[in-house]
Protein backbone atom coordinates (compact mmCIF):
# COMPACT_ATOMS: atom_id res chain seq x y z
CA UNK A 1 0.00 0.00 0.00
CA UNK A 2 0.82 3.51 -0.49
CA UNK A 3 1.89 5.59 2.56
CA UNK A 4 3.36 8.67 3.82
CA UNK A 5 7.18 7.83 5.69
CA UNK A 6 10.09 9.05 7.93
CA UNK A 7 12.75 7.85 8.19
CA UNK A 8 15.25 10.83 8.62
CA UNK A 9 13.86 11.92 5.29
CA UNK A 10 10.20 12.17 4.35
CA UNK A 11 9.00 9.99 1.48
CA UNK A 12 5.64 8.52 -0.66
CA UNK A 13 6.46 5.08 -0.82
CA UNK A 14 3.86 2.17 -2.93
CA UNK A 15 5.95 -0.92 -1.47
CA UNK A 16 4.78 -0.94 2.53
CA UNK A 17 2.67 -4.19 3.56
CA UNK A 18 -1.13 -3.91 4.19
CA UNK A 19 -1.01 -3.88 8.45
CA UNK A 20 -2.87 -6.81 9.87
CA UNK A 21 -4.95 -6.16 12.97
CA UNK A 22 -4.51 -7.63 16.68
CA UNK A 23 -6.75 -9.18 18.40
CA UNK A 24 -8.71 -6.16 20.18
CA UNK A 25 -7.45 -4.16 17.14
CA UNK A 26 -9.56 -2.81 13.90
CA UNK A 27 -8.24 -2.92 10.21
CA UNK A 28 -8.77 0.93 9.11
CA UNK A 29 -9.37 2.27 5.16
CA UNK A 30 -7.79 6.16 6.21
CA UNK A 31 -10.40 8.18 4.07
CA UNK A 32 -8.75 11.96 5.24
CA UNK A 33 -5.98 12.80 7.33
CA UNK A 34 -4.26 15.97 8.31
CA UNK A 35 -1.37 17.59 8.95
CA UNK A 36 -0.23 19.19 11.90
CA UNK A 37 3.18 21.01 13.51
CA UNK A 38 3.89 17.88 15.42
CA UNK A 39 3.81 16.37 11.77
CA UNK A 40 6.01 19.36 11.07
CA UNK A 41 7.99 18.56 13.98
CA UNK A 42 8.78 14.91 13.33
CA UNK A 43 10.51 15.45 9.68
CA UNK A 44 13.01 17.90 11.66
CA UNK A 45 13.92 14.37 14.06
CA UNK A 46 11.07 15.24 16.79
CA UNK A 47 10.92 12.20 18.90
CA UNK A 48 13.19 10.32 16.92
CA UNK A 49 10.17 8.92 14.98
CA UNK A 50 10.77 6.42 12.46
CA UNK A 51 7.75 4.95 10.51
CA UNK A 52 4.65 6.07 9.02
CA UNK A 53 3.90 9.16 9.79
CA UNK A 54 0.34 10.83 10.88
CA UNK A 55 -2.09 10.90 13.57
CA UNK A 56 -5.48 12.87 12.26
CA UNK A 57 -7.83 11.04 10.55
CA UNK A 58 -10.85 9.70 9.34
CA UNK A 59 -11.24 6.12 8.09
CA UNK A 60 -13.89 3.22 7.49
CA UNK A 61 -13.43 0.12 9.58
CA UNK A 62 -13.00 -2.97 7.27
CA UNK A 63 -12.65 -5.69 9.71
CA UNK A 64 -12.07 -6.36 13.83
CA UNK A 65 -9.19 -8.92 14.63
CA UNK A 66 -10.72 -10.75 17.52
CA UNK A 67 -13.94 -10.71 18.80
CA UNK A 68 -17.32 -8.25 17.91
CA UNK A 69 -17.42 -6.35 15.03
CA UNK A 70 -19.76 -3.90 15.39
CA UNK A 71 -18.03 -0.76 13.74
CA UNK A 72 -17.92 -2.74 10.52
CA UNK A 73 -18.29 -0.57 7.60
CA UNK A 74 -19.23 2.08 10.03
CA UNK A 75 -16.84 5.69 9.41
CA UNK A 76 -14.56 6.58 12.79
CA UNK A 77 -11.91 8.35 14.18
CA UNK A 78 -9.57 7.54 16.77
CA UNK A 79 -7.94 8.22 19.73
CA UNK A 80 -4.28 8.34 19.43
CA UNK A 81 -2.47 6.80 22.21
CA UNK A 82 -2.29 2.83 23.17
CA UNK A 83 -1.16 1.98 26.02
CA UNK A 84 -0.73 -1.47 27.99
CA UNK A 85 -3.28 -1.64 29.36
CA UNK A 86 -2.34 -3.10 32.63
CA UNK A 87 -0.02 -0.60 34.25
CA UNK A 88 -1.45 1.80 37.24
CA UNK A 89 -1.82 4.66 34.45
CA UNK A 90 -3.80 2.86 32.30
CA UNK A 91 -5.91 0.95 34.79
CA UNK A 92 -6.88 4.63 36.25
CA UNK A 93 -8.05 5.40 32.57
CA UNK A 94 -4.31 7.48 31.72
CA UNK A 95 -3.57 5.70 28.82
CA UNK A 96 -1.90 8.81 27.49
CA UNK A 97 0.66 8.76 30.27
CA UNK A 98 1.49 4.59 29.66
CA UNK A 99 5.32 4.82 30.12
CA UNK A 100 4.90 1.74 27.64
CA UNK A 101 2.69 3.50 25.18
CA UNK A 102 2.78 4.05 21.37
CA UNK A 103 1.05 6.70 19.83
CA UNK A 104 0.45 6.21 16.33
CA UNK A 105 2.41 8.16 13.82
CA UNK A 106 4.32 10.08 16.63
CA UNK A 107 6.09 7.03 19.20
CA UNK A 108 6.49 3.75 17.96
CA UNK A 109 3.33 2.87 15.70
CA UNK A 110 2.66 3.10 12.56
CA UNK A 111 0.29 5.99 11.71
CA UNK A 112 -2.45 7.48 9.78
CA UNK A 113 -0.74 8.66 6.30
CA UNK A 114 -1.55 5.33 4.60
CA UNK A 115 -4.32 3.66 2.96
CA UNK A 116 -4.83 1.35 5.63
CA UNK A 117 -3.94 1.55 9.21
CA UNK A 118 -4.79 -0.67 12.66
CA UNK A 119 -5.71 0.78 15.75
CA UNK A 120 -7.00 -0.81 18.91
CA UNK A 121 -10.96 -0.89 19.07
CA UNK A 122 -11.32 1.00 22.11
CA UNK A 123 -9.46 3.83 20.63
CA UNK A 124 -12.46 4.30 18.15
CA UNK A 125 -15.62 6.38 17.44
CA UNK A 126 -18.28 6.61 15.12
CA UNK A 127 -18.47 9.74 13.25
CA UNK A 128 -21.77 10.94 14.05
CA UNK A 129 -24.22 11.05 10.44
CA UNK A 130 -24.66 14.15 8.79
CA UNK A 131 -20.70 15.18 9.92
CA UNK A 132 -17.96 15.17 6.57
CA UNK A 133 -14.55 13.81 6.64
CA UNK A 134 -13.25 17.25 6.38
CA UNK A 135 -14.99 17.97 9.63
CA UNK A 136 -14.18 14.81 11.68
CA UNK A 137 -10.75 15.05 10.93
CA UNK A 138 -10.27 17.92 13.23
CA UNK A 139 -11.61 16.08 16.23
CA UNK A 140 -7.98 14.92 17.41
CA UNK A 141 -6.76 18.56 17.88
CA UNK A 142 -10.18 20.10 18.87
CA UNK A 143 -10.34 17.05 21.45
CA UNK A 144 -6.55 18.74 22.61
CA UNK A 145 -8.13 21.82 22.99
CA UNK A 146 -11.12 19.98 25.19
CA UNK A 147 -9.26 18.88 27.23
CA UNK A 148 -8.38 22.42 29.20
CA UNK A 149 -11.84 21.89 29.86
CA UNK A 150 -11.08 19.01 32.12
CA UNK A 151 -8.07 20.17 33.63
CA UNK A 152 -8.88 23.93 34.90
CA UNK A 153 -12.67 25.18 35.96
CA UNK A 154 -13.44 28.08 33.90
CA UNK A 155 -16.77 30.11 34.92
CA UNK A 156 -18.77 32.64 32.85
CA UNK A 157 -16.94 35.46 34.91
CA UNK A 158 -13.11 34.76 34.08
CA UNK A 159 -11.01 36.45 31.66
CA UNK A 160 -9.60 34.10 29.37
CA UNK A 161 -6.73 35.16 26.72
CA UNK A 162 -5.47 32.27 24.40
CA UNK A 163 -1.76 33.41 22.97
CA UNK A 164 -1.46 31.94 19.51
CA UNK A 165 -3.10 32.38 16.39
CA UNK A 166 -2.20 28.76 15.07
CA UNK A 167 -4.75 26.00 14.57
CA UNK A 168 -4.63 25.12 18.21
CA UNK A 169 -4.79 28.49 19.61
CA UNK A 170 -7.93 29.04 17.10
CA UNK A 171 -9.31 25.45 18.32
CA UNK A 172 -8.76 26.93 22.17
CA UNK A 173 -10.95 30.13 21.79
CA UNK A 174 -13.56 28.80 19.79
CA UNK A 175 -13.78 25.78 22.62
CA UNK A 176 -13.11 28.39 25.54
CA UNK A 177 -16.07 30.61 24.02
CA UNK A 178 -18.68 27.85 24.36
CA UNK A 179 -18.06 28.29 28.84
CA UNK A 180 -19.43 31.59 28.56
CA UNK A 181 -16.39 32.98 29.65
CA UNK A 182 -14.88 36.16 28.70
CA UNK A 183 -12.27 34.74 25.82
CA UNK A 184 -9.73 36.78 24.00
CA UNK A 185 -7.44 35.53 20.74
CA UNK A 186 -4.29 37.41 20.64
CA UNK A 187 -1.82 36.76 17.94
CA UNK A 188 0.20 37.96 15.03
CA UNK A 189 -1.72 37.72 11.65
CA UNK A 190 -4.51 39.49 10.93
CA UNK A 191 -6.02 37.07 8.37
CA UNK A 192 -6.11 33.69 11.56
CA UNK A 193 -7.60 36.18 13.72
CA UNK A 194 -10.68 36.95 11.72
CA UNK A 195 -11.37 33.13 11.33
CA UNK A 196 -11.84 33.26 15.53
CA UNK A 197 -13.70 36.48 15.37
CA UNK A 198 -16.53 35.53 12.41
CA UNK A 199 -17.45 33.14 15.20
CA UNK A 200 -17.49 35.78 17.99
CA UNK A 201 -14.54 35.34 19.80
CA UNK A 202 -12.69 38.96 20.28
CA UNK A 203 -9.24 39.09 18.79
CA UNK A 204 -6.48 41.17 19.32
CA UNK A 205 -3.30 41.52 17.81
CA UNK A 206 -0.62 40.14 20.55
CA UNK A 207 1.54 43.58 20.28
CA UNK A 208 -1.70 45.65 21.28
CA UNK A 209 -2.43 43.96 24.34
CA UNK A 210 -2.50 46.48 27.42
CA UNK A 211 0.78 45.47 29.50
CA UNK A 212 -1.22 45.68 32.68
CA UNK A 213 -3.98 43.95 31.50
CA UNK A 214 -4.59 40.21 33.53
CA UNK A 215 -6.36 37.85 33.10
CA UNK A 216 -7.70 34.66 35.03
CA UNK A 217 -6.08 32.01 32.44
CA UNK A 218 -4.19 32.52 30.04
CA UNK A 219 -3.67 29.51 27.44
CA UNK A 220 -0.18 29.41 26.03
CA UNK A 221 -0.66 28.18 22.45
CA UNK A 222 1.79 29.99 20.27
CA UNK A 223 4.43 27.28 19.81
CA UNK A 224 7.25 30.01 20.41
CA UNK A 225 9.50 29.52 23.23
CA UNK A 226 9.50 33.34 24.77
CA UNK A 227 5.69 33.63 25.21
CA UNK A 228 5.91 31.75 28.50
CA UNK A 229 6.84 35.19 29.82
CA UNK A 230 4.23 37.12 28.16
CA UNK A 231 2.12 34.29 29.70
CA UNK A 232 3.34 34.92 33.14
CA UNK A 233 3.12 39.06 32.80
CA UNK A 234 -0.29 38.62 31.56
CA UNK A 235 -2.26 36.34 34.27
CA UNK A 236 -3.41 37.78 37.51
CA UNK A 237 -1.78 36.65 41.17
CA UNK A 238 -3.55 33.03 42.03
CA UNK A 239 -4.15 32.68 38.30
CA UNK A 240 -3.66 29.60 35.81
CA UNK A 241 -1.44 29.41 32.75
CA UNK A 242 -2.54 26.58 30.22
CA UNK A 243 0.68 25.61 28.28
CA UNK A 244 -0.45 23.94 25.17
CA UNK A 245 2.96 24.32 23.02
CA UNK A 246 5.61 21.64 23.35
CA UNK A 247 8.83 23.88 22.22
CA UNK A 248 11.85 22.39 23.64
CA UNK A 249 14.10 24.68 24.18
CA UNK A 250 17.28 25.72 26.66
CA UNK A 251 16.47 29.62 26.62
CA UNK A 252 16.73 30.36 30.73
CA UNK A 253 13.45 31.77 31.65
CA UNK A 254 12.89 33.43 34.97
CA UNK A 255 10.30 31.89 36.75
CA UNK A 256 9.99 34.40 40.10
CA UNK A 257 6.84 35.67 38.36
CA UNK A 258 5.13 32.32 38.89
CA UNK A 259 6.05 32.29 42.69
CA UNK A 260 5.08 36.37 43.73
CA UNK A 261 2.37 35.83 42.07
CA UNK A 262 1.25 32.51 43.00
CA UNK A 263 0.45 31.48 38.99
CA UNK A 264 -0.45 27.47 38.43
CA UNK A 265 0.95 26.24 35.43
CA UNK A 266 -1.07 23.25 33.79
CA UNK A 267 0.32 21.49 31.52
CA UNK A 268 -1.72 19.82 28.57
CA UNK A 269 -2.09 17.46 25.60
CA UNK A 270 -4.28 15.35 24.22
CA UNK A 271 -8.05 15.35 25.01
CA UNK A 272 -11.29 13.48 25.17
CA UNK A 273 -13.15 12.69 21.75
CA UNK A 274 -16.49 12.83 22.73
CA UNK A 275 -17.15 16.46 23.86
CA UNK A 276 -15.25 17.34 20.39
CA UNK A 277 -17.19 15.08 18.26
CA UNK A 278 -20.49 16.16 19.61
CA UNK A 279 -19.38 19.92 19.58
CA UNK A 280 -18.41 19.48 15.47
CA UNK A 281 -21.71 17.40 15.32
CA UNK A 282 -23.68 20.26 16.53
CA UNK A 283 -22.07 23.02 14.36
CA UNK A 284 -21.09 24.75 17.82
CA UNK A 285 -17.18 24.87 16.42
CA UNK A 286 -17.07 25.34 12.47
CA UNK A 287 -13.45 24.35 11.78
CA UNK A 288 -14.03 24.56 7.75
CA UNK A 289 -12.47 28.25 7.53
CA UNK A 290 -8.96 26.38 9.05
CA UNK A 291 -8.91 24.36 5.57
CA UNK A 292 -5.84 26.01 3.47
CA UNK A 293 -5.69 22.97 1.08
CA UNK A 294 -6.41 19.45 0.42
CA UNK A 295 -3.65 17.19 -1.49
CA UNK A 296 -4.02 13.27 -2.54
CA UNK A 297 -1.68 11.44 -0.54
CA UNK A 298 0.23 10.94 -3.91
CA UNK A 299 1.14 14.76 -3.42
CA UNK A 300 2.57 14.24 0.21
CA UNK A 301 5.64 16.77 -0.54
CA UNK A 302 3.32 19.17 -2.65
CA UNK A 303 1.40 18.94 0.98
CA UNK A 304 4.26 19.10 3.50
CA UNK A 305 5.59 21.91 1.42
CA UNK A 306 2.36 23.67 2.16
CA UNK A 307 1.82 22.56 5.44
CA UNK A 308 5.05 24.48 6.39
CA UNK A 309 4.24 27.66 4.72
CA UNK A 310 3.59 30.46 7.16
CA UNK A 311 0.11 31.64 6.35
CA UNK A 312 -1.02 28.59 5.99
CA UNK A 313 -3.62 26.44 8.67
CA UNK A 314 -4.69 22.65 8.09
CA UNK A 315 -3.55 21.00 5.25
CA UNK A 316 -5.70 17.76 4.21
CA UNK A 317 -4.76 14.51 2.52
CA UNK A 318 -7.43 13.53 0.95
CA UNK A 319 -7.32 9.30 0.38
CA UNK A 320 -11.09 9.00 -1.40
CA UNK A 321 -11.17 7.72 -4.64
CA UNK A 322 -13.38 8.35 -7.09
ZN1 LIG B 1 -1.58 16.82 16.00
ZN1 LIG C 1 0.01 1.14 30.68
Amino acid sequence: MQAIVFDGRLKLTGGRPRPVPARGEALIRVTMAGICNTDMEITKGYLGFRGIMGHEFTGVVEAEGGRSGRLVGKRVVGEINCGCGACDLCLAGLEKHCPHRTTIGILGRDGAFAEHMTLPVGNLYEIPEGLSDEEAVFTEPLAAAFEILEQVRIGTSDRVLVLGDGKLGILCALVLRLTGARVTLAGKHPAKLGIARDQGVPVTLTKDLPAGGKHDVVVEATGSAGAFETAMMLTRPRGVIVLKSTVAHGTPINLAPLVIDEITVVGSRCGPFKPALKALARGLVDVRPLISAVFPLEDAKKAFAAAGKRNTLKVLLDLRKG
